[in-house]
């Protein structure tokens, strides 16, 4: 008998199966694929790492602002993707190193519940049974599509197609303006590709402060990034080698069309439905204190679990907060009023906690300070000082909320996520120092200005 089965190696399943170590415990991970999950295989990492080519293009492409003589900047996209494939393969194995040393059984296969057990069916069609004291599925999540969208991984493509292109598109249609549709429309028009954002909401990355969304919106545009919002689109009309994309009176041409309109839960065949396991479209429901889900000893974490955000370091969170309740019994239950959110596109836009709108809309009277970069020096030594930085304060009470644009936007967030988890009030904040030149300088003028004694 285990301690605890996990189905799924991803950031959910993987930070459970590291910190279970912290308590001695006997743990087996199922993995179908190779550890490390969406995250690290087929999103944050291999996104990330194209989005950092595309940012060495761009600086090369601009480097006579700065009195740098340069011949134009070539892509030369099958070393990006090679690059790409490399910190992916360096992450994957190092995690499986790691694994291996806090002595986690890696089990490959299939896994499911079955008659109070996980059944795992391995490639070759063998079956083995795991018994444990406990059970974690973190089985995570899988794109999404609209109807007239088929998947073809060719015209049109998801996510987890267009981190492998082997060249890179010319015109790319991409439908949604989230979190993942923006950072491919940065990546793409960086790199000079011609992009199309179609958004059916009223603003590109739906539920952000709109003065961020602004600073994107300006980028975007100078960037020629046609985007289109409280705009649906017609179902795709498939060329040889293009797709028609319709939306109104009007359609638009393009090489290939990325549709990145959400993930949905990735639950079919793990056999809940022979458990009192509660699921709403695929999502598992859970206490949120201890992640239990109704059937006692199964827990959920990462992006299966109904009503918490789908982002990685929210899995890692889960996981710690799964296994601490499965080893002690003790509640450590994940704070989710200060998870950081961030669009790494350029610039970045993060945020933690509450929104101006969300506030107002929890009750709440605020205050609101805002902070351009335009006169922030270390901003201006960059040349990027089309950010701002947004806090929102209860009325006479503390920080509830931050947003910043700019562009090293996630780096930065981590001051404010502590001022909104510590509830500090904007003078407590404003108390300290920053370095001088910083970026975050914009910060420290912010909750000067919030503390009701601005300086510059
Ligand atoms: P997953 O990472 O999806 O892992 C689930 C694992 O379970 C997979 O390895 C799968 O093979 C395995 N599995 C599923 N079913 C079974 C089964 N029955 N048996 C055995 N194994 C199974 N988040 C961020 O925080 N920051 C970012 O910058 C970011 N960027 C992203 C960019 C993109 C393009 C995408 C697509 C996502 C991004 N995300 C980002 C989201 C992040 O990847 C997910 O929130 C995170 O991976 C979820 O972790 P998880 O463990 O719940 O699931």
């Amino acid at each position: 008998m285990h301690d605890i089965v996990i189905i799924g190696g991803g950031p959910g399943g993987y930070a459970a199966a590291l910190y279970a170590h912290n308590f001695g415990l006997d743990v087996v991970l199922v993995e179908k694929e190779r550890v490390g999950g969406t995250c690290l295989i087929r999103g944050c990492i291999p996104a990330k790492t194209w989005l950092q080519t595309a940012e060495v293009f761009a600086t090369v492409a601009n480097s006579e602002e700065f009195g740098i003589k340069s011949s134009p900047p070539e892509v030369d996209w099958p070393a990006a993707l090679a690059r790409k494939n490399k910190v992916v393969d360096g992450l994957v194995n190092g995690l499986s190193g790691l694994l291996k040393a806090r002595k986690v059984q890696v089990v490959d296969g299939f896994g499911r519940l079955s008659d109070g057990a996980v059944e795992v069916t391995a490639g070759d069609g063998s079956v083995s049974r795991f018994e444990s004291r406990a059970v974690i599925l973190a089985t995570g999540s899988v794109p999404r599509s609209i109807p007239g969208y088929d998947i073809d991984g060719r015209l049109i493509v998801t996510s987890d197609h267009a981190l492998d292109w082997e060249e890179q598109p010319g015109r790319v249609a991409i439908i949604g303006g989230g979190v993942i549709g923006c950072e491919f429309a940065s990546l793409l028009a960086d790199m000079g590709s011609e992009v199309h954002v179609f958004e059916a909401l009223d603003q590109i990355l739906p539920g952000t402060e709109p003065d961020a969304v602004k600073v994107l919106e300006r980028t975007f545009r100078k960037k020629k990034v046609a985007i289109r919002t409280n705009t649906m689109v017609g179902p795709a009309q498939l060329g040889e080698n293009t797709v028609l994309v319709p939306f109104g009176d009007e359609s638009v041409e393009v090489d290939v069309v990325l549709v990145a309109v959400g993930r949905g839960p990735l639950t079919d065949g793990i056999g809940l439905e022979n458990t009192n396991v509660e699921v709403d479209r695929g999502f598992v429901h859970v206490d949120k204190v201890t992640m239990q889900t109704a059937e006692p000893g199964v827990y959920a974490v990462g992006d299966i679990v109904a009503g918490t955000p789908q982002l990685a370091h929210a899995g890692f969170a889960e996981g710690i907060a799964a296994v601490t309740h499965i080893a002690t019994g003790e509640a450590a239950p994940v704070d989710y009023r200060a998870i950081p959110l961030v669009t790494y596109t350029h610039p970045e836009v993060a945020s933690v906690g509450l929104t101006e709108a969300q506030a107002k809309e929890a009750g709440y009277d605020v205050d609101v300070t805002t902070h351009g970069l335009r006169g922030v020096g270390r901003a201006i030594i960059q040349g990027e000082v089309g950010g701002t930085v947004k806090v929102v304060a209860e009325k006479g009470g503390p920080i509830l909320g931050a947003t910043i644009a700019a562009q090293n936007a996630g780096e930065m967030i981590h001051e404010l996520m502590y001022t909104v988890a510590w509830e500090a009030l904007p003078a407590e904040a404003a108390a300290f120092i920053h370095a001088h030149p910083t970026v975050s300088e914009a910060i420290g003028e912010t909750l000067l200005s919030a503390a009701g004694t601005s300086l510059h």
